[in-house]
This record gives structure tokens, sequence and C-alpha cells, in this order.
């Protein structure tokens, strides 16, 4: 059974820079066998239908403004795999996944976490859209539903941050979060632990509004919280927030 992982991706920087958070992916990466293709939920491909990439040489997305060329100029010229398309179409029925040939590539939610896990970029990428449409409950169904695919060397991965309020950072904290972030990833670390099933629940919280106040970083924990429903182990990859309203916590899922 291939693992699978939610990974808190952060700020886009974290692509160059050498960090422990950055480090950990590494040694995930490193940890997990050689997988058949790599599928990435990314936070940053949110549209409004659910599909998946299906291209033979995805092209790298620089999704992002205000940042130094050394990142406009990173390249993961990983493969595609177009035929796991077909098969994420099957697995996942009767739920309808369109195949992208030409909008979409490798977008900086999957390659700045990539770059560290996978540096060399020689296993295909497939990245999944979050459909914008769907409700919390279809997506984390959805990661259920993906399961089958960890039997077939799939490596799934979410990518996004469990708290992530972009207007409330700020740069004193850099290495903590305000008391509400704190207490929010807790509570997320508690659901993800002891009942992913009910990780929805989540939404719930009096902190999910100040923790989420779009939904697009958030959704990708919910594709690992149906993953980890149907079984195996979850834990603590890393753990740690960041100017204050960004939670850099990521997760393993084995067996
Ligand atoms: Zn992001």
């Amino acid at each position: 059974m291939m693992p699978a992982a939610f990974i808190g991706h952060g700020s886009p920087m974290n692509a160059l820079e050498t960090n422990r958070y950055s480090q950990a992916w590494r040694a995930f990466g490193q940890s997990a066998p050689t997988p058949r293709a790599i599928l990435m939920v990314s936070a940053h491909w949110y549209i409004n239908a659910t599909a998946v990439t299906a291209m033979e040489r995805p092209r790298t997305i620089h999704d992002f403004y205000g940042f130094p060329p050394e990142l406009f100029a990173v390249r993961y010229e990983a493969p595609g795999l177009p035929e796991l398309a077909d098969e994420i179409a099957e697995a996942v029925k009767p739920t309808w996944v369109g195949a992208d040939m030409d909008s979409w590539g490798i977008d900086h939610g999957a390659w700045s976490v990539l770059v560290h896990a996978f540096p060399d970029a020689s296993i295909p990428v497939v990245q999944l859209a979050i459909n914008a449409y769907a409700t919390l409950d279809y997506h984390l169904e959805l990661g259920a539903r993906l399961s089958s695919l960890r039997e077939r060397g799939v490596l799934i991965v979410g990518s996004g941050n469990i708290v992530h309020n972009l207007a409330a950072m700020n740069p004193g904290y850099r290495d903590n979060g305000f008391d509400w972030a704190q207490r929010f990833d807790d509570a997320a670390r508690t659901q993800l632990l002891d009942d992913p099933a009910a990780a929805v629940r989540l939404s719930g919280h009096r902190d999910f509004g100040a923790s989420a106040p779009t939904p697009d970083h958030f959704i990708p924990v919910l594709y690992f919280a149906g993953l980890a429903a149907q079984g195996g182990a979850v834990e603590v990859l890393t753990d740690g927030c960041a100017y204050g309203s960004l939670s850099m916590t990521s997760y393993t899922l084995s067996g």
C-alpha cells in the first residue's frame, strides 16, 4: 500500500529554502517506496469542475506575484501520465471527472513540495482540481474513493494549509501562531488522529472562519482524511505555525 500525505506548503519561498518543513518533506519522499505516479490535490487548482491533468508534459505554473526571479525560474519537469486520468475516472464513479489536456500543469502548491520530496522529477505527476462548487462532504468522499489507487502504486498528496489566513499574517510571529490558529491546528490534529471520517466537523469549529476564510487551502486535508477513513495509521510529519495565521502542520498515512 503506497503511503499518502497532507502537506502544509506555506509560502512559495519554501521551494528555495532549506528549513525544518522542507527537510520533513524530503524525509517523506525518501522514506516512501518509489511510486508509479504522484497524484497532487493542490489548493491552487481551485476551479468550477472536478478534473485531472492528462497531458504528457505538464508545464510548471508560477501562480503568484511579488516573489524573486529565482522562484519564477524554478521548473519541475516531471512527466504526466495520461492513462491515470482513466483510472481515476473509474475509481471515483459515479462522480464525473474531466481530463484537462491544456489548461493546467504543475502549480506551486505541488512543485514547492515536490522539489524537496522528489528532487529528480522522474516520477509522473498528475493534479486533481478542487471543485469549488462542491460541498466539503463531496471532497471527503472523493478522497475515500481514491483509496484504491494507493494499491496501484499511486502516491496521493494533499497540499494546502490547515490554517491559511493571508490577511492576518504578521511578520512578528515568524515561527508562531496566534492563539486561535494554534487552537484550530490542535483541533484538526485530534480530529485526524482520532476520527478522520468525521473531519468535515472541523468546519463547525469556532475558529474555522478565521482559519479558512476561503476553503481552498483547507479542502486538500479532506482528501487526506477521506483516505485515512479507509484505514491505516495517521502520523504527524511535522508541525508548527508561521506568521501567526499559517499552519505548516503535515501528516502521513501508512498501511
Ligand atoms: Zn498555497
